[in-house]
């Protein structure tokens, strides 16, 4: 599998759960391996599976598919199956990777007969190398466009059969002439905190240790129906109950193994509760605008958008309004309960 350099968890933003190489090693590891291994969200596994079914029978590529959701719901983990289920190669890379056509050009005169071509964020492709997408994707045929001026010529280059699998934490942004040309489209969303339980206990499992469904619920609780969080608090604790609990998993040393993280009832990190009390103490509760709220908070719009909100409102903690963002009154209730409790 030829692997082009990506930044996969480039999304995870929060100090205490930032990717390094160790953490990318650990989430590999437990990568779901097929279909049956992937947990949860049951409607879209069943249609892969009817989809991945009939390519196999026609003896044909699958036909492009497009991945949607928040960061670190199984958008990978799906394309890593699916290039196992089809039993063919995967080339990775990301949108803002593909900076000019020839880049494109180069991956896809290296696809064969089948193979995978997976995008992460897809939604930030330039429109010139967009526009090279179409053709590829409709009649894997690609015209390049050779010198420049009075001796430009064009030539056409007959591809490989490939496909190509999309994934976007913005469905939102994609234009509308390149969803169209998808033929499947699936939305991973949050998960339910049972189904997240038995992904802790699943990924327990795998790093050899037997976690009772209790104490994977303790910590589904706080991962904020997120998988890859979920895997990053499973990490932090094995070390934690190994230094601090003499390796014995019980209630009391996943809590305590929690609080020490600074993670709160709401799977809340310092960095997200940052977010909720600059509203609180700066800003009255809010509304706030998101661009005074970017600078308060020295992060990129961007991040706020794509990494903090989403699961603040899913929380019910907070709320984009027409003159801003602002507190719920269970935001505010959450952040005066810190105030004097703590975390
Ligand atoms: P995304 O591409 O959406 O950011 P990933 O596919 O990288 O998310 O998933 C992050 C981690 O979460 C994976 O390494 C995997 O261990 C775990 N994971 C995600 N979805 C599932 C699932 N449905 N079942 C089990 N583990 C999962």
């Amino acid at each position: 599998m030829v692997y082009y350099d990506i930044p996969t968890d480039s999304m995870q933003l929060d100090p205490p759960i930032k990717s390094s190489p160790e953490e990318t090693k650990f989430n590999h590891a437990l990568r779901p391996k097929n279909l049956t291994e992937f947990v949860g969200h049951q409607e879209v596994v069943e249609r892969l599976k009817i989809f991945i079914q009939a390519a196999k029978e026609r003896k044909e590529p699958l036909g492009h598919s497009l991945i949607y959701g928040p960061p670190g719901l199984g958008k990978t983990s799906l394309a890593h199956i699916m290039k196992e289920e089809m039993g063919v190669n995967m080339v990775v890379t990301s949108g803002p990777l593909l900076e000019k056509a020839k880049d494109l050009a180069g991956i896809l005169t290296s696809l064969d007969e089948g193979d995978i071509l997976f995008i992460d964020e897809i939604h930030r492709l330039s429109r010139v190398v967009e526009e090279y997408l179409y053709p590829a994707m409709e009649d894997f045929s690609l015209d390049i466009v050779l010198d420049s001026g009075a001796s430009a010529r064009s030539i056409n280059i007959q591809l490989q059969k490939f496909s190509l699998v999309g994934a976007t934490t913005r469905f939102g942004d994609l234009t509308s002439p390149l969803r169209s040309r998808f033929q499947l489209i699936s939305r991973l969303d949050y998960y339910s905190l049972d189904d997240l339980s038995h992904v802790v206990c699943f990924s327990a499992k795998k790093i050899g240790i037997e976690l009772p469904l209790k104490l994977g619920r303790m910590i589904a609780e706080r991962s904020r129906g997120t998988p890859r969080l979920a895997n990053n608090l499973l990490r932090w604790l094995r070390d934690y109950i190994s230094v601090c609990n003499r390796g014995v998993w019980d209630e009391s040393g996943v809590k305590a193994g929690l609080v020490k993280l600074g993670i709160d009832l709401y799977g809340l990190d310092s960095f997200d509760r940052r977010l909720l009390e600059i509203i609180y103490f700066q800003h009255n509760g809010g509304p706030v605008g998101i661009s005074n709220l970017a600078a308060s908070l020295g992060e990129e719009i961007a991040t706020i958008e794509e990494v903090l909100e989403p699961h603040l409102i899913a929380l019910g903690l907070l709320r984009r309004t027409q003159r801003g963002r602002e507190l719920t009154p269970q935001g505010l209730a959450h952040i005066e309960k810190i105030k004097t409790r703590g975390v």
